[in-house]
């Protein structure tokens, strides 16, 4: 567990998606659009987080300082039915 960002053990459950919502820098204490993993571009630090809920505030986490504190999904975490 030491390479520094998200892992997983099964190919089958993770899919290689494009989608402009993987794009979006969203500011602290913002509401998360999605379920998912997000990623703070600043330090790297990952955080779980339920849809409508609030992003970390400024300051949550051991940021590094002199970067960028906002968060980028990095992993949506699909919520749907499941076909079959
Ligand atoms: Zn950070």
């Amino acid at each position: 567990m030491e390479k520094g960002m998200a892992l997983y053990q099964s190919a089958q459950f993770i899919d290689l998606w494009t989608d402009p919502e993987f794009d979006k820098i969203h500011p602290p204490r913002t509401v998360a659009p999605h379920s998912g993993i997000y990623r703070c571009v600043g330090c790297g630090v990952e955080i779980a987080v339920a849809e409508g809920h609030l992003l970390p505030p400024i300051h949550a986490h051991p940021h590094r300082l002199g970067t960028k504190e906002a968060w980028q999904m990095i992993v949506y975490a699909d919520h749907r039915q499941k076909p079959g």
